[in-house]
């Protein structure tokens, strides 16, 4: 099977080159030209030969855009990826005042099973690799171009980002490389709906990326309707983590907590999740319920949305009603890919 460059360290890259019988200083200039998304063609100052055995033996560019979905309302682009093996995965690029941010995907579908996600309705079929990851942020600034750069991330496209630890931990330390593309790992947003050990597990890699946690219910009833891995690690155990988490790196935690009709949303709720989360170093991110053909679930109205907001507001608990973008082009998680693949895209 053919190798992907940008899974590579610049190290690994070195060992790599120089056991192709290349010079010591041949991997920087690799490592350079693949974290500017360029293929072997572009890389002109290589050997010819070199380009050709690299060719022979990895990818360049494990990935490419198959289709783009600019949205009419505002500056949100939507794209499919097509990985090298056919997969396809979709990402988010919104445009902030503060600059680009892009959502990637972390795996091409999800075993996670949560009750109001589209990416999970057909499984996980199989995990990405940290070059196809960069690769997503690669080719969003490649579609940019003059108009800009990537800045942040958010790992809430498909997949749950825990489930895929090495490659995730891998794609960070790449990301963050100072020959790369170099942002800021505190320009980046874990997302998980709370894979506890692996919560534990992250906090020792000591990587400054904002964790956010799918928390949306204030107990384990109303949670494990919605949540399969509620059953295996009860809210308890997730806040230890998360508490643990916060005291060790110092860094605030959000909440994401999408709002459905009757099931989490009224001002009960809201007081319960404040007296769960008081205390902690935390934000809040409400997300009115972005609508699931094949789900049961409706969305809470714009008013409970908004008196769930100022019940938590009047607890002291800091929290936000996400902004809704791009909601023309599939905004939710998987909608995209799942209608490409229903030949719908
Ligand atoms: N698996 C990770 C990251 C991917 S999902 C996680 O669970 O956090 C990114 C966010 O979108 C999660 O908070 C998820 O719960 C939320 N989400 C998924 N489907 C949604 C929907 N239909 N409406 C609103 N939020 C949704």
């Amino acid at each position: 099977m053919k190798k992907i460059l940008l899974d590579m360290t610049l190290d690994e890259l070195k060992a790599y080159l120089m056991g192709l019988g290349q010079p010591a200083f041949r991997a920087k200039q690799v490592f350079s030209w693949l974290h500017k998304g360029a293929s072997y063609d572009e890389m002109r100052n290589l050997p010819a030969a070199l380009r050709e055995k690299l060719a022979e033996e990895c990818y360049d560019q494990p990935s490419q855009i198959h289709d783009v979905f600019p949205s009419q309302k505002d500056d949100t682009v939507k794209f499919l990826y097509a990985l090298h093996d056919g997969n396809i995965v979709e990402g988010v690029l919104m445009h902030y005042h503060y600059g680009y941010s892009l959502c990637i995907s972390t795996q091409v579908g999800c075993k996670m099973g949560c009750a109001f996600c589209a990416s999970t309705l057909n499984g996980c079929v199989r995990s990405l690799s940290a070059g196809e990851m960069l690769s997503e942020v690669l080719l969003a600034n490649r579609y940019l171009g003059e108009k800009g750069k990537v800045g942040h991330i958010v790992l809430m496209g498909s997949g749950e980002p825990l489930d895929n630890y090495d490659n995730v931990v891998r794609f960070l330390r790449l990301v963050n490389d100072p020959d790369g593309l170099n942002i800021s790992l505190r320009n980046i947003s874990l997302s998980t709906c709370g894979l506890v050990p692996r919560i534990e597990k992250l906090k020792e890699e000591k990587l400054p990326v904002t964790l956010s946690i799918s928390l949306h219910a204030p107990n384990d009833t109303i949670r494990k309707q919605i949540m399969p891995v509620a059953n295996t690690w009860p809210i308890n155990e997730l806040m230890q983590a998360v508490r643990s988490y916060v005291a060790d790196t110092g860094r605030r935690v959000v909440f994401e907590y999408a709002l459905i009709d009757k099931l989490n949303s009224t001002p009960e709720h809201a007081r319960e999740l404040s007296k769960l989360i008081r205390g902690l170093q935390c934000h809040v991110n409400l997300i009115p319920l972005n609508y699931v053909e094949e789900s049961p679930l409706i969305p809470a109205s714009p008013k409970t949305v908004q008196t769930f907001l100022a019940t938590l507001e009047a607890e002291h608990i800091s929290a936000t009603v996400r902004r809704e973008m791009g909601s023309d082009i599939g905004g939710a998680c998987g909608q995209l890919r799942r209608r490409h693949l229903e030949g719908k895209a």
